[in-house]
């Protein structure tokens, strides 16, 4: 985005990027439905951004949700909005939005360098780069950093940058996962029997945050839409606590006297799991929860059972490593930035992207503050040159 904006003045753009082609996370989020953005109300937007929303607004003021819309309809891509209120381009994927994208850059003489590993600064300033010819060095008169988080690094971006940028004065936020999944100590059995199993329609709580959706159970603990949104504030508790402990109601359109009414019915011959199931409905990986957390014998307690079908305690004790997160939270401190994201003590070095230290939670908030920051930075390098 930096690129487009700087070359749309005439201004000559290079590109260099380590991989052997650009643009493998954008494609990867294309996956499983390219949520280029939320159709929310502005407020709402910029409240996901939490601690970060003074230093990320001013961005989306100027590139926001309703720019990068029709940016992407002047690619020839037209967008819709999902039942959620999340937007995606029509198609859900990003290749053909890439594609365009290219083309469009390409045509405005932006110029790309791949198999080029920047690798930091020589002593007289200039960047290093790796490249298969060898070390290359680089002096332009403006320079945009856009080197993404920390996490699926298979895809670029390594957060290699980290020491670079340190040992260069700038102040780092140490990189965290971000929209992250988090590790239980399940019992191998439980683990054997329900590794994959989503868990649909139950209501996560934990301290003030409160919201229905589904995630999975996996070999190592839990991951998926629901705890990603609640991830950061758990993973901050783990940092602190040694441990998060959220609460699933498992049947959150049932009361909990009607859940007790139900249980109560005698049993007859039937087994547990069967009274389960028959009458109120908990089975399979909810069923294997309950049996997972509750000692035997308050199967039998009507009241203690309902309750802990309403307030199942999971104990998350660490999250999933950087590599295996959506995104990246901590980097470039908005501190060591001025308005136009360059470096105080870098003048003519600007960063963008996943690389600032902010977070968001899944919904189009990633994407969106990663080109509205790519979009400030490129007018802020037009500025440099301008003075
Ligand atoms: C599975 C998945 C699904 C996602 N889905 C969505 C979604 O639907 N909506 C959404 O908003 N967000 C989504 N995201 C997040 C989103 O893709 C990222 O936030 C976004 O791509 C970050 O953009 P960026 O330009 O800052 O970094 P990146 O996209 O990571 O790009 C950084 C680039 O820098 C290059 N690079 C890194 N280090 C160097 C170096 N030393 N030298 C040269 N080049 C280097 C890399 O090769 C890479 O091309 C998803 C992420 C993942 C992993």
């Amino acid at each position: 985005m930096a690129a487009e904006v700087i070359s749309a003045r005439g201004v000559k753009v290079d590109v260099y990027d380590s991989m052997p082609s650009v643009g493998r996370k954008f494609l990867m989020a294309g996956k499983s439905g390219l949520n280029i953005t939320h159709s929310e109300t502005f407020e709402q937007f910029v409240s996901r951004y939490g601690k970060r929303q003074a230093q990320i607004e001013p961005l989306l003021k100027k590139f926001g949700p309703d720019q990068l819309r029709q940016w992407v309809h002047g690619l020839g891509i037209e967008t819709f909005v999902g039942t959620s209120g999340r937007v995606f381009p029509v198609g859900m994927k990003a290749s053909p939005l890439l594609r365009a994208w290219l083309k469009h850059l390409t045509d405005s003489h932006v110029t790309f360098y791949l198999h080029h590993k920047w690798r930091g600064w020589n002593a007289d300033q200039s960047l290093r780069f790796e490249t298969p010819a060898g070390d290359k060095a680089l002096n332009p008169e403006a320079t945009v950093l856009a080197l993404g988080g920390g996490s699926w690094s298979r895809l670029g971006s390594d957060g290699m940058w980290v020491r670079w940028l340190e040992q260069a004065g700038t102040q780092i936020e140490p990189l965290k996962p971000s929209n992250c999944g988090f590790d239980v100590a399940w019992t191998p059995q439980f683990r054997e029997r329900f590794d994959g199993h989503p868990i649909k329609s139950v209501v996560l709580s934990f301290g003030s945050f409160r919201q229905q959706g589904e995630f999975i159970v996996t070999k190592e603990g839990v991951e998926g839409g629901l705890i990603y949104t609640a991830s950061a504030m758990i993973r901050d508790e783990i940092s602190t606590q040694g441990k998060a402990i959220i609460s699933l109601d498992m049947a959150p359109d049932r009361s909990l006297e009607w859940l007790a009414e139900k249980l109560s019915k005698p049993r007859g011959s039937r087994t547990i799991a069967s009274h389960l199931e028959k009458t109120v409905g908990i089975k399979g990986v909810k069923a294997g929860l309950l049996h997972e957390f509750l000692p035997k014998e308050d199967f039998a307690k009507v009241e203690r059972l309902s309750f802990f079908i309403k307030n199942l305690p999971i104990s998350l004790i660490a999250p999933r490593p950087l590599d295996e997160a959506i995104s990246t939270a901590g980097g470039v401190m908005f501190e060591s930035l001025d308005e136009n994201l360059m470096i105080r003590s870098m003048p003519g070095v600007f960063c963008a992207g996943e690389m600032l230290d902010w977070e968001a939670p899944t919904g189009g908030y990633l994407l969106t503050a990663c080109f509205a920051s790519g979009y400030t930075a490129g007018t802020g390098v037009l500025k440099w040159l301008d003075a």
